[in-house]
């Protein structure tokens, strides 16, 4: 009887227990989920003020017509091939720069996950940030890339909001803004797929005049630049290339023979050894 009793006590205690244990893990689990929502907000918040504030800024100087003079970087005949068979929108020409560093940084990350040490199987999509800024005759300059990540043979995403937070602050000490993102097309051409699209399109809504760089390195022939900058019609659900041209002077014939300089710094190796190190 005695015993029994105390088999029930023993049960009773262990169920408050329980109730007890699971009472504190909801608490905990509420707070930290309200601690990362307040995060999101104020993160959310300093996005839409920024994008606001630019918005304004540029809306806020004299409009003058464009003076700089920009020619369409010519792609590979497949890529214009890709672009007329899927594409009944005409090309809009619209302007952006983009700096040498920027297309180095993009290049060789995309590099990184699909080189020649790698078996083709195993090559990915690595997807970054680009960061910039409108000039006063609203030119969208790309400045700078910013490596986030990479994902599977065909698709890649920033998969850590923390990443993407991280990026947003460093990229607003160099007072830039994030102004569209890249990814790869690891030897299939550049084009936008109906994932890179919706992608796109959320970028869009964030920002109207935010872009989507597709890289495919495997193009950087000496005669094209290996990638395309592109803008959707979201009501259409189309996509279109931008006319872009490259801040700085970089002679496109001298791509393959810069990034096969920078081969082994992208594959982790040291370049140049002296003698003596070996
Ligand atoms: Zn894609």
């Amino acid at each position: 009887m005695v015993k029994s009793s105390m088999v029930d006590k023993e049960l009773e205690t262990d169920s408050i227990k329980d109730v007890i244990k699971k009472k504190i893990k909801e608490k905990i689990k509420k707070e930290l989920l309200d601690e990362i929502c307040e995060e999101l907000k104020l993160e959310e918040e300093e996005l839409t003020a920024e994008i606001t504030s630019m918005i304004t800024q540029k809306t806020s100087k004299s409009i003058t017509a464009p003076t700089m003079n920009l020619t369409k970087i010519p792609a590979t005949e497949v890529e214009e091939n890709l672009l007329i068979n899927s594409q009944a929108h005409e090309k809009i020409k619209k302007e952006v720069y983009i700096t040498v560093k920027a297309i180095l940084k993009i290049a060789s990350h995309a590099l990184k996950y699909a080189n020649s040490k790698i078996s083709k199987v195993n090559w990915v999509e690595v997807i970054g940030l680009l960061a910039g800024k409108l000039d006063k005759n609203d030119i969208l300059h790309i400045e700078d890339a910013y490596p986030m990540g990479h994902g599977t043979a065909v698709y890649a995403e920033i998969k850590d909001y923390k990443n993407y937070v991280k990026a947003f602050k460093d990229i607003r000490k160099e007072k830039l803004s994030i102004c569209g993102w890249y990814h790869s097309h690891p030897s299939y051409n550049c084009f936008m797929s109906k994932e890179d699209l919706g992608t796109q399109a959320r970028y869009q809504k964030l920002w109207e005049k935010a872009v989507a760089l597709v890289i495919d390195p495997y193009q950087i022939n000496g005669k094209s630049t290996g990638f395309e900058i592109y803008q959707c019609d979201v009501k259409n659900n189309t996509w279109y290339p931008l006319v872009y041209g490259i801040k700085g002077s970089l002679d496109i014939r001298m791509l393959p023979e810069i990034m096969n300089f920078l081969l082994p710094v992208i594959e982790g190796k040291p370049v140049y050894l002296e003698y003596d190190e070996d």
